[in-house]
């Protein structure tokens, strides 16, 4: 079976064979390019599944590789996981309101990169996400339809607002959305929604669904992600 083709962008050598050697192991087609410039050509040129796309290149950087790409109808829809440096929390932001998909900070475990490439290639096949039909997460049931929260069996009241960053957070476990995002994705008609509204959204969320509120991960200087269920 011919597994899915990956692009790694990486100008450091023992990164890009760790990652290559582990890709291929797994039973990718891997192909590695060094620099921004032939990172855009591979991918115009060969269409892969997925880039996986380091931010500190020479030349062309990560970030307007990615701005590039998303911004192409051609690209668009290939998925990106970006490799940051540690520290690189604005980049990381800048990346993911892009259109990246998701990011690994260096150091990473090729087995925690793999993982992730899975679930990305996944949440791409599985796209899109039924906007109608209830989510089932952990122990809540999240009904768009009714605008309705049950955990467990009790139910949660919560406010419009709230309910539309629960579920919109829900609907994709496991990414991580910045504040913009979150902000973009829940404002209605003109109200306006700001990124720090959308901390004490999440605030006021967290306390309503009590013990089920852990779900709703804080990512460090990078924005909220709603934890996946195993
Ligand atoms: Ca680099």
């Amino acid at each position: 079976m011919a597994r899915e083709r990956i692009l790694v962008v990486e100008d450091e050598c023992e990164i890009q064979e760790l990652v290559r050697y582990n890709l291929a192991k797994d039973g990718y087609q891997v192909q590695c390019v060094e620099t921004g410039e032939a990172a855009l050509q591979a991918t115009r040129k060969d269409h892969p599944d997925l880039v996986v796309l380091d931010l500190m290149l020479p030349g062309i950087d990560g970030l307007e590789v990615c701005r590039k790409l998303k911004t192409d109808p051609r690209t668009q829809v290939i998925p990106i996981l970006m490799l940051t440096a540690k520290g690189e929390e604005a980049d990381i932001v800048t990346g993911l309101e892009l259109g990246a998909d998701d990011y690994m900070t260096k150091p990473f475990s090729p087995r925690v990169l793999i993982a992730r490439i899975r679930a990305v290639l996944r949440r791409k096949a599985s796209e899109p996400v039924d906007e109608e039909s209830p989510l089932r997460m952990h122990e809540l049931v999240i009904h768009p339809g009714r605008h309705e929260v049950l955990s467990g069996s009790e139910p949660v009241q919560l406010t419009p607002t709230e309910f539309r960053v629960l579920h919109y957070l829900a609907s994709r476990p496991g990414w991580v959305f910045t504040r913009y995002q979150i902000a973009d994705a829940i404002h209605e008609g003109d109200s306006l929604v700001t990124d720090r509204s959308v901390d004490v959204q999440i605030v006021g969320l967290r306390k309503k669904l009590g013990d089920a509120g852990r779900y709703i991960e804080t990512v460090r200087g990078v924005g909220y992600r709603f934890k996946e269920s195993r």
